[in-house]
């Protein structure tokens, strides 16, 4: 396929062909060992340029696979033989308006630098994935993402109020606008929340902010026995709504001391990390009962602060579990959730699994949200044991749908997952979405093989 005209219709040095580089856009995290070999990649740094690399695509019938930062755990990124993987890496573009409390951003802005050019004007933007300093915005969007502070404070769906975004054909649509109330028309701004750049390429997006968070009150507490943990964290949400609410197993708690060597607990089977952002004496309040339902669920150790340094430590280690555990081996990286009430349940069939797949399985969680992410630990270079962990990892996902829950709380299907869809959501839904996908992408070009 010759790239002349779409390399004509674009600035010079948009479209990359250097195979050293093109290959460094073959996967993302999931490290997913079928990826492809791209055509090229495309860097684009405005909606029109965006638009004549679709517009070029959709003639040519040639698939184009959306990336942010390359985070994403579900191998949505992943490059195809012969795609474009367009990437909106120099896409970094953010304006602030305080009167409306929004900030319009381009996609490729990292998450971290959105939270900082808010910070300036005195303003928040919550949602806040553990890779908040490496994930682009766009991706954020594009996976619906999660973090630590989305069990009070909601997702990224919840800070998104209008968004650019170029269909399969390269019309540019606006849908929203800095608006809180807009219910013109069907909620098309939300459709493409969450679509893993199945629908569209995202090239602009309209943020909700809040006024800065409060200093939070922290608080960790160990564990012998990690059902203990998931019970305390039900009570928990039952009564208040902390801030954070975050599991590491012992697995991750000893990988993580492996690391950094702050003096975790190495015997405790499982760690809450806790935080309340309530003003003042309510901060308080709230810290010391959740001090009071982890002391009363068996926990071993409990330490409050409400030193932000100190706080931000504990926070810091939970975050830094993914690679920590990552250490040990190649991950299979789950992302399943239930309804909070059956979250022991799950953490105690996910260890039934590990036992009986002989593999090492470990357990982190945005507990507060029913939110675990499995870590399938293994050797690629072990056969059995490759396939012992991929067994593994369809059991956790057909367990959590048993329990009421979903394959995917926040990482999204991307390829890794799209097999359980269908067991998951039924043929019923499975048919919308199919509906809706060949609406807005009759072709199919756009990312095929991820999401839906
Ligand atoms: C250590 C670590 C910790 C993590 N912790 C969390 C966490 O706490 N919560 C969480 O939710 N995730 C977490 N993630 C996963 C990942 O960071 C998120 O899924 C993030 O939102 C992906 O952003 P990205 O820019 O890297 O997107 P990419 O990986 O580049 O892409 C992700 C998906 O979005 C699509 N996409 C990207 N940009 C666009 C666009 N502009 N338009 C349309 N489609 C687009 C891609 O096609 C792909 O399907 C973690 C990852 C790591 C490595």
């Amino acid at each position: 396929m010759s790239l002349d005209s779409l390399i004509a219709a674009l600035p010079e040095g948009t479209v990359v062909t250097d195979p050293d580089i093109v290959a460094s856009y073959r996967q993302d995290r999931a490290a997913d060992p079928d990826a492809g070999t791209a055509l090229a990649v495309v860097r684009p740094t405005r909606t029109e340029e965006v638009q004549a690399t679709l517009r070029w695509a959709s003639g040519h019938g040639i698939a184009v696979v959306p990336r942010g930062a390359g985070t994403g755990l579900s191998g949505g990124a992943t490059a195809l033989d012969g795609a474009i993987v367009l990437s909106t890496e120099r896409m970094r573009d953010i304006t602030v308006d305080t009167a409306t409390r929004t900030a319009v951003a381009q996609p490729g802005l990292l998450n971290a630098e959105v939270k900082k050019a808010v910070a300036a004007h005195g303003l928040w933007y919550p949602p806040d994935p553990s890779s908040f300093e490496i994930c682009s915005i766009g991706g954020n969007i594009a996976t619906n993402a999660g973090g630590l502070c989305c069990v009070k404070y909601g997702v990224t769906t919840d800070y998104v109020l209008g968004l650019q975004v170029v269909l399969a054909d390269g019309t540019a649509v606006r849908l929203g606008g800095p608006r809180l109330k807009d219910v013109a028309g069907l909620s098309l701004t939300k459709l493409f929340v969450g679509s893993e750049g199945t629908l569209g390429v995202i090239t602009e997006v309209t943020l909700k902010l809040l006024p800065a968070q409060h200093s939070p009150c922290t608080v960790v507490a160990s564990f012998d026995s990690v059902e203990a943990a998931a019970r305390a964290v039900v009570t928990i949400t039952g009564k208040i709504r902390p801030s954070m609410l975050e599991f590491m197993d012992s697995v991750a708690i000893n990988a993580v001391e492996d690391k950094l060597k702050m003096g975790l607990d190495r015997n405790a089977a499982a760690m809450m990390v806790a935080a309340s952002d309530e003003k003042g004496p309510a901060g308080h309040d709230d810290a010391e009962f959740m001090a009071r339902v982890f002391t009363e669920n068996g926990a071993t150790e409990v330490f409050s602060t409400s030193d932000p340094d100190e706080g931000e430590a504990f926070v810091a280690a939970r975050r830094f579990a993914i690679p920590a555990v990552e250490a040990k081996g190649s991950l299979l990286l789950e992302d399943v959730g239930v309804p909070l009430p059956a979250l022991a349940d799950l953490v105690a069939g996910i260890e039934k699994i590990a036992a009986q797949r002989d593999v090492l399985i470990s357990v982190i969680a945005h507990a507060g949200d029913g939110n675990t992410h499995p870590l399938i630990v293994f050797d690629p270079a072990d056969a059995d044991m490759a396939q012992r962990a991929a067994l593994a990892f369809g059991e956790i996902m057909d367990l959590a749908v048993t329990l009421g829950g979903t394959i995917t709380g926040e990482h999204g299907v991307g390829r890794l997952k799209r097999p359980w869809l269908a067991g998951q959501i039924g043929p019923e839904a499975m048919e919308l979405n199919r509906r809706i996908k060949d609406a807005l992408d009759p072709a199919g070009i756009l990312n095929p093989g991820a999401g839906i």
